[in-house]
C-alpha cells in the first residue's frame, strides 16, 4: 500500500494523536516588541509617520528604530526624525547608520552627533551600493558592518544592533561565511541582531539552531513585515533574498483590487506567523511598520501586548 500524506494524518488521528493547539497565553508575559520607521520625504508623509508613532507608542516598545536611506541619502531626515522622537516622546530611539560610500571619519561624526543628542542605540549596517553597482568599500571607510561596530565602540558606549539573514545575505560567500560574519559583528560589540524579513518560520527557526550551534548567544529578533501590498512585497523580497512561500502567493492571488480582503488576509498571515514563533519560544519581535500602524497594532495585541497608561 502506498502512503499518502492524508492517510498518514488519518492514521495519526485514528491513533488518538491530535495536532497540538498553540499554547494558551494566560499568565505568560507579553513579548518585547520594537518598531521600525522610515524618515518621511514630505510634510504629508511626516504627518502620517507621527500618527503612526502616536498610535503605536502606547504599546511601550523596547525601542523604535529609524532607517537610513541607501548610501546615507536620508542622513539629515533620519537625524531630524530621531531627534524629534527624543524631544517629543518618551520612546527610546535607535538610529540606523550605514558605512557604504562614506569615510570612517564622516560616519564617526554622525555617531558623535547622535550621542550628543542623547541617542544611545545604533543599528549598524554596511548598506548597499546604488542599483547595478558592485559593493566596494570606501577607501577610507569601514569596509563591513563588523568594522563599523568596532569603530562605534570607540566613539561612545552605544547599544548596537546588527542585521542577520536567515536566508543568507545575497552577497555572502556561503551560509557558513555569513554566520561567521554575524558572529564577528556580535564579537565586535553588538548585543542584538534583527533578522531580515522572512515568511517561512521554518527557515528562521533552523537559522536560530545554526546560530546557537555556532556559539551565538545574543538574541536574534525576528523582523516581521505585515504585508498588504503583495506586489510591492514580492519586489522587495527579490532584492533582499527573501523567499515568498507559494502558499502565501496563493492567498493574495487575484486580490489586487480588493483592498479590504487583502488587509484581512494580511492580518491573518502575520498573526499566524507571530503566534507560531511565540509558541516556539520567541519572546522578542521587531516590526517593519512601513509607517502604517494598524496591522502592527493588531498583531501586537494578538501577541498579548496591551496599551499602557501614560506615566503620571
Ligand atoms: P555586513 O554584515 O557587512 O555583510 C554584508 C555582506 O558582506 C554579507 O554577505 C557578508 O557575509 C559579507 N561580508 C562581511 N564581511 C566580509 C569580509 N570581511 N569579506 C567578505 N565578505 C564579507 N540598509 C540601508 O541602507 N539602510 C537601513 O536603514 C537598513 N536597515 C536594515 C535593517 C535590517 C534589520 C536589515 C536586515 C537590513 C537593513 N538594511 C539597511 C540593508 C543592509 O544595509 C543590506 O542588507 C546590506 O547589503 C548588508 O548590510 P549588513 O550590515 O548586513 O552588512
Amino acid at each position: 500500500m502506498t502512503h499518502s500524506p492524508q492517510r498518514d494524518t488519518l492514521e495519526r488521528w485514528a491513533s488518538g494523536e491530535r495536532i497540538a493547539p498553540l499554547p494558551a497565553r494566560e499568565g505568560a508575559a507579553p513579548p518585547e516588541i520594537s518598531f521600525e520607521f522610515f524618515p518621511p520625504k514630505t510634510p504629508a508623509l511626516e504627518a502620517q509617520l507621527w500618527t503612526c508613532i502616536e498610535r503605536l507608542a502606547v504599546l511601550k516598545p523596547a525601542f523604535v528604530s529609524v532607517t537610513y536611506g541607501a548610501g546615507g541619502s536620508t542622513q539629515e531626515r533620519t537625524h531630524a526624525t530621531v531627534l524629534r522622537i527624543v524631544q517629543e516622546t518618551d520612546l527610546t530611539p535607535a538610529a540606523h547608520l550605514t558605512c557604504v560610500g562614506a569615510s570612517s571619519e564622516a560616519v564617526d561624526e554622525v555617531a558623535r552627533r547622535y550621542w550628543a543628542a542623547g541617542v544611545k542605540h545604533i543599528v549598524a549596517l554596511r548598506g548597499d551600493p546604488p542599483p547595478g553597482e558592485t559593493y566596494t568599500p570606501h577607501p577610507g571607510g569601514y569596509a563591513y558592518a563588523a568594522d563599523l561596530v568596532a569603530g562605534l565602540r570607540k566613539v561612545a558606549d552605544f547599544e548596537i544592533t546588527v542585521a542577520a539573514y536567515p536566508e543568507v545575505h545575497p552577497q555572502a560567500l556561503s551560509p557558513e561565511a555569513d554566520l561567521d560574519n554575524l558572529k564577528r559583528k556580535l564579537d565586535a560589540g553588538a548585543t542584538r541582531a534583527i533578522s531580515q524579513v522572512f515568511f517561512d518560520n521554518g527557515v528562521f527557526l533552523r537559522f536560530l539552531d545554526r546560530a546557537l550551534a555556532a556559539g551565538i548567544k545574543a538574541p536574534i529578533v525576528p523582523g516581521i513585515m505585515p504585508v498588504t501590498n503583495f506586489a510591492q512585497a514580492l519586489k522587495f523580497c527579490d532584492t533582499c533574498g527573501t523567499s515568498m512561500p507559494r502558499w502565501m502567493a496563493g492567498m493574495f492571488e487575484g486580490l489586487d483590487d480588493d483592498v479590504e480582503t487583502r488587509r484581512m488576509v494580511a492580518a491573518a498571515v502575520a498573526a499566524e506567523q507571530v503566534r507560531l514563533l511565540q509558541a516556539n519560544g520567541i519572546d522578542e519581535f521587531h516590526f517593519y511598520t512601513l509607517n502604517r500602524p494598524d496591522l502592527t497594532y493588531a498583531i501586537a495585541r494578538i501577541l498579548g501586548v496591551k496599551p499602557q497608561p501614560a506615566a503620571a
